[in-house]
């Protein structure tokens, strides 16, 4: 079955997602850097490897299926952020934003009877469930430590 023109689509507009969501964490690298945060910051890049991936995960499917990529512009991201708090809040409402985005992919799947489709999106459905809790998990570290210890959690997360 050759993927859809509305699934081709929506592959074009999640490749362009991911590739976002890999600079916005790429961004947040930098700002760790800055702050002499190097564990926080190895977290982010290997984050950023990781959507990068996903995009290419994405191509490599539409493509497989006689779908057409175009990669487009890429949007620019926020690159400042008041503290590492607010930063984990960023990661986590942008997980919770990846996750509907997703959610909204495996309708069109699902309206298209693209059952192939959907099989691959599901593993981006249980990818989520673990980005949003683990960005949760950091989230709440860090509003319960304070940032007094963050030191601990930037060695923990320097091992990722
Ligand atoms: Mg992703």
């Amino acid at each position: 079955m050759l993927l859809s023109e509305k699934l081709t689509e929506a592959f074009n507009a999640q490749v362009n997602a991911e590739m976002w969501s890999s600079n916005l964490y790429l961004a947040m690298a930098v700002y760790f850097k800055k702050e002499g945060l190097d564990g926080f910051a190895h977290w982010m890049e290997k984050q950023s490897a990781e959507e990068l991936e996903h995009a290419h995960d994405m191509i490599n499917f539409c493509i497989d299926r006689g779908g057409d990529i175009a990669i487009g512009q890429v949007n620019v991201v926020p690159t400042a952020w008041g503290n590492p708090t607010e930063v984990f809040e960023h990661v986590y409402k942008h997980e919770t934003y990846v996750s509907e985005l997703i959610d909204k992919m495996v309708n069109i799947a699902e309206e298209e009877k693209d059952h192939a489709a959907k099989d691959f999106l599901y593993k981006y459905v249980r990818e989520q469930v673990e980005e949003e809790s683990t960005a949760k998990s950091i989230l709440e570290q860090l509003k319960r430590y304070g940032e007094c210890h963050i030191g601990i959690l930037d060695s923990k997360l320097g091992k990722r």
